[in-house]
């Protein structure tokens, strides 16, 4: 044999495939025995037993009507990390129980780390109108972003390709994309005030306000109201105008004024 012939053999598949070993072999084991064990549990028979004061029925009858929950909400993140191959690293450790469906690197690749009917750790402690299990609902969706930084354009363009084929996959509502931080005011702050909210509404993932010239506020509008009606926790006042600019007046995020009454008005009528 000669000696180019045993180096070739020497050479790992993968640097001959052209393409780098895969550092998360173990963990995607993990991934897939977790994923067989819930599939498991899911084709069990329904348990029908009686008790004292409830009758066991005679036998077990099964629907033939159904088929598997899907996600209604959209939420987007930035991660506050430094690159992807940390958050990536954060989301394969059992310790950080946290995770996401998807992150998106500022290059624009796409990470899908979770199947879209399955439940990540990404909301926490959060609430949206009476929805306080959001994880249940959720897609979680992170941007590779240190919160201090644009969001470049790349990174954006995956962003609405993804989204689009979410929202065509489920039927998501537009007013149903949502950032972290309107789910948890006061916890959360992220996507950043630089986040392009605007952009995304402009192609139908989330709702925006329209031209405030000309609109009338009605003198018995309640700012606190309108917020609840959105959708968003009014427990902390402060911590929830904050979060309403965050997302809608990020020109005034630095001040502690109150919102515009008129951008919000047009949208507590958008959420309607
Ligand atoms: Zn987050």
């Amino acid at each position: 044999m000669t000696k180019y012939r045993l180096l070739i053999l020497m050479l790992p598949l993968s640097l001959v495939n052209g393409c780098s070993p895969n550092p998360y072999k173990a963990t995607n084991r993990s991934y897939k025995a977790q994923v067989r064990n819930y599939a498991h549990q899911i084709s069990q028979t329904p348990l029908t037993t009686g008790t004292d004061s409830v009758p066991a029925p005679p036998y077990w009858v099964g629907t033939v009507n159904f088929n598997l929950r899907k996600p209604n909400f959209v939420i987007i993140h930035h991660t506050a990390q430094n690159s992807c191959p940390q958050t990536l690293q954060t989301f394969t450790l059992t310790k950080t129980q946290v995770s996401a469906h998807y992150v998106i690197c500022r290059d624009g690749t796409i990470h899908h780390m979770l199947n879209d009917y399955l439940r990540a750790w990404q909301a926490g402690v959060s609430k949206w109108g009476n929805i306080t299990d959001i994880n249940s609902i959720s897609i979680g969706i992170e941007l590779d972003n240190n919160g201090f930084e644009p969001f470049p354009d790349a990174q954006i363009t995956s962003l609405l390709h993804l989204l689009t084929t979410l929202k065509a996959a489920y039927h998501i509502p537009s007013a149903n994309f949502i950032g972290h931080g309107d789910i948890a005011p006061g916890r959360k702050d992220d996507p950043s005030y630089l986040f392009p909210w605007k952009t995304l509404s402009d192609h139908g993932f989330g709702l925006w306000y329209g031209d405030t010239t000309g609109i009338t506020v009605p003198p018995d509008f309640n700012s606190l109201m309108a917020l609840r009606l959105i959708g968003y926790d009014i427990h902390d006042s402060a911590a929830v105008t904050m979060a309403f600019k965050r997302h809608f007046e990020a020109d005034t995020i630095k001040s502690w004024e109150a919102p515009d009454e008129k951008i919000l008005y047009m949208l507590y009528r958008a959420y309607q």
